[in-house]
């Protein structure tokens, strides 16, 4: 009997615990809605949920008592006569910290849970022990709205590859020395609450899919050219890291810090490209190149490069379509790969503009068949989302997979996938 009771007793914990996993699941649903879809009502929830009307209101009254929900007033009413009570996120409720860390600077901006942007600076740093109090200082000094108490995490985006089994970031632009753990670091801020780090390019691809494709527009890979070259790619919804720029598309190309010959990231990432526009053109005394840099080639910028490619230098252009050639091979060996709906290309090289922004468009080639391969101009596009893109991501990522309601959202550290 004794035995029996014992299994009785796990079944219902089990039970529970299934029961715990199934109503946090349809309470985060409806708060998911709610932040989506600002306005919608209890009935419109329940159509699209296929919860049922009961259900939506009780889970609606934990939203509500918990102070995370609230109605926005009464809608216009319908034929029915019937008011409904549009609800929307009280971003009064609870703020998230955001931080892109780039190669020599980071951006903080603070959000609300409603996804409202509430205050945002920039700054210097050099990634060593003792950034992040460093980070935190400016943070308190500089902000005039957070409120500690109601904080809910710190997100990061990190140029970086981020090894989930060991916690550990490798393959960094960051320069930081081998025995410096950034992530302890960044948790070390606000030992109290969650971190959440997400790689650079995967954070800006899920800003991406989030904010413009507004997630419903199928597979799709964000090539991040940047100071560092990777990709974010969105499968079925679930989000991984692309380490493109370690892949070769030269055997006889300069030798990589990761031990290969002519990976992607050398020949395309920010200071390559500078470097190929002013070997090429920085020095020829006719050329505009020259003209715009004063003869400095140590001055030649993207800003520069792009005047003159706007104002049609010739050496600069033939330049520019090289460079987007390696650029759209890289892109081109990847979709073969995954063949996504829609392909991003995104990172500071749109920096360089319109112009050569088509020239990388017009080079990517999918596989066809007969000996003829596709354009794939239906299919991609240049980043929309700007240069709050990391965190923008990172703040919807901890949302829609960290962020717990009817439980407590464990403190510790979530690496993107
Ligand atoms: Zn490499």
């Amino acid at each position: 009997m004794g035995a029996m009771k014992f299994i009785n007793l796990e079944n219902n914990a089990k039970a529970r615990r299934h029961q715990s996993i199934i109503k946090e699941s349809n309470i985060k649903q409806i708060f998911d809605l709610v932040f989506e879809n600002e306005g919608i009502s209890r009935i419109e929830i329940s159509r699209i949920t296929n919860l049922s009307r009961s259900t939506v209101s009780l889970l609606m009254e934990e939203l509500m008592g918990a102070g995370l929900i609230r109605g926005t007033g009464e809608r216009a009413s319908d034929f029915s006569g019937r008011k409904p009570i549009g609800l929307e996120i009280n971003g009064d409720r609870a703020q998230i910290i955001t931080l892109s860390l780039r190669k020599d600077n980071y951006r903080y901006i603070l959000y609300d849970i409603r996804g409202r942007e509430l205050e945002k600076f920039s700054s210097r740093i050099v990634y060593k022990k003792g950034c992040a109090a460093k980070i935190w200082k400016a943070v308190k000094s500089r902000s005039s709205r957070l409120d500690e108490s109601r904080l809910l995490g710190v997100c990061v985006s990190i140029p970086a590859k981020i090894n989930k089994a060991e916690k550990s970031i490798n393959l960094s632009i960051l320069d930081t020395d081998n025995n410096f753990d950034l992530l302890k670091e960044l948790k070390s801020m606000r030992q109290e609450l969650p971190l959440t780090a997400v790689n650079q390019s995967s954070a800006r691809a899920y800003a991406e899919y989030k904010y413009i494709y507004n997630g419903k527009n199928g597979d799709m890979i964000y090539f991040n050219i940047d100071d560092g070259v990777g990709a974010g790619i969105m499968v079925n919804g679930r989000l991984f890291t692309g380490e493109i720029g370690h892949m070769s598309i030269d055997p006889k190309g300069p030798l990589c810090v990761c031990g290969k010959k002519g990976c992607l990231e050398n020949l395309i990432r920010k200071t390559a490209v500078i470097r190929e526009f002013a070997e090429r053109s920085g020095g020829d005394k006719t050329g505009l190149l020259y003209a715009l840099s004063g003869g400095r080639q140590g001055d030649i910028n993207y800003r520069l490069i792009r005047e003159a490619l706007e104002q049609g230098d010739l050496k600069v252009l033939a330049a520019a379509r090289d460079i987007a050639e390696k650029i759209a091979l890289g892109i081109s060996n990847v979709i073969c790969m995954f063949d996504p709906e829609k392909i991003v290309v995104g990172g500071n090289i749109l920096e360089l503009g319109r112009t050569f922004l088509d020239m990388i468009l017009s080079r990517v080639k999918i596989p066809g068949s007969s000996g003829k391969c596709l354009d794939a101009s239906g299919q991609i596009a240049g980043s929309g989302i700007g240069d709050d893109a990391e965190n923008l991501g990172v703040l919807r990522f901890f949302l829609d997979k960290v962020f717990t309601i009817s439980v407590e959202t464990e403190n510790t550290v979530y690496l993107g996938d």
